[in-house]
């Protein structure tokens, strides 16, 4: 344990509502500390599309290094369809942070919070509550900016690896357990498609291989399609999915639908020696500067990060100040009945800000 030195993080906003969230959330962070007396150091960073408008680079040397010697990141939002490299992709650095600090694990809770409507109808008498872990430095994402296109044809190409999986399941099946010592099922679900690719087959057996390791848990698979069909049909079933980059990409955002939104949905990217947490949403340029942005999934990762530091370095106040976070947000729609813009009412970014930091320093709990 270090509970000596102050932990570093490095604070990178980002573009479009990536500041509009950041704002508030340092707020936030800041009444759940108690004043920010104990504990972290917050220093911010300049990353993104603006930053390569601006300096011809959308990840400088110097935020990177910071990035590298932080104890954790705290990521807004990045990236402007307006604003592309010479290829015509699109400016995402923190997919390059991805790879560059080895975050293999993206960590996708979806969690309905009570007293908001339910998407589906289906659900609203069930507690939706599982998390979808996404392989997040290689399967297809590998290919980024490395495909080829001619005037008859495009490739890209999927690489599974056996190092990086074996991590992967791992920390999956190390969360499975977690949660079932937390009541929940124990079940952790291999997602692929390997009925049809060979690169799929190679990631179920390595799954196989390393749940053996947890008799305890119900590990078993499941096709991406069937898994797409079941988040809509019986969502309640799941308790931790795992599965490739580009799956869990897209079965992420389905996961945010069903929790109301983009802006309701939040995500840590975990390595060995790293991590970002950051919302699951991009920057959002249809609503960036309209003040409807929602600010939820930026607190709920803020809270994700105090989690994962109170545990990595043994210090319970950061979990306490988490906590603080979560019964805050909990409180604001269950309580004071904040409906978000992106769920059809007329909450945004500041009137959920501040409901939040009302809730935080009336909730009896002390600072840290
Ligand atoms: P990226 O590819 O960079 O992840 P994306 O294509 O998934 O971005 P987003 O920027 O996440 O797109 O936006 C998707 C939709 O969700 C947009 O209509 C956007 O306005 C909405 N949205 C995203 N984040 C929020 C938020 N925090 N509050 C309200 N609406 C949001």
């Amino acid at each position: 344990m270090d509970a000596d030195h102050q932990l570093r993080v490095a604070i990178l906003a980002g573009d479009g509502i990536g500041p509009e969230v950041m704002g508030p959330c340092l707020e936030v962070l800041d009444a759940a500390l108690g004043g920010g007396a104990d504990g972290l150091a917050l220093t911010s960073h300049e990353a993104g599309a603006g930053c390569y408008r601006r300096h011809g680079d959308a990840l400088p040397a110097a935020t990177l290094e910071a990035a590298r010697v932080a104890d954790a990141i705290l990521l807004g939002a990045m990236g402007d369809p307006r604003v592309r490299y010479p290829d015509g992709t699109e400016i995402a650095p923190q997919l390059d942070l991805r790879v560059e600090l080895g975050l293999y694990a993206g960590v996708r809770p979806v969690r309905v919070i009570p007293g908001l409507p339910p998407v589906l109808a289906a659900t609203a008498a069930r507690a939706l509550d599982f998390v979808v872990i996404r392989e997040s430095t290689e399967g297809l994402f590998t290919s980024r900016g490395r495909g080829t296109v001619t005037t008859d044809e495009a490739r890209e190409q999927l690489v599974i690896t056996r190092p990086t999986s074996e991590r992967l399941f791992d920390f999956a099946l190390r969360l499975g357990e977690q949660r079932r010592a937390q009541g929940f099922q124990g079940r952790v679900t291999c997602v692929d498609k390997a009925n049809v690719f060979r690169a799929f087959a190679f990631f179920r057996q390595i799954f196989d291989e390393r749940a053996a390791a947890y008799p305890q848990l119900n590990a078993d698979h499941a096709y991406v399609d069937a898994v797409a069909l079941d988040m809509v049909r019986r969502p309640w079933r799941f308790d931790v999915l795992v599965t490739e980059n580009m799956f869990g990409d897209i079965l992420s955002d389905l996961g945010a639908g069903l929790m109301g939104g983009m802006g309701m949905a939040p995500s840590a990217d975990i390595g060995d020696d790293h991590a970002v947490f950051q919302p699951c949403h991009g920057s959002a340029p249809d609503i960036a500067g309209s003040g409807r942005a929602n600010p939820t999934a930026m607190f709920l990762s803020a809270a994700m990060m105090l989690e994962w530091l109170a545990e990595r370095h043994g210090r319970p106040p950061l979990a306490t100040a988490a906590g603080r976070i979560r019964a805050a947000v909990d409180r604001t729609f269950a309580e004071a009945k904040l409906l978000p813009v992106e769920l059809g009412g007329d909450a945004g970014t500041a009137a959920i800000s501040t409901v939040v930091l009302h809730f935080i320093a009336t909730d009896g709990v002390a600072p840290c």
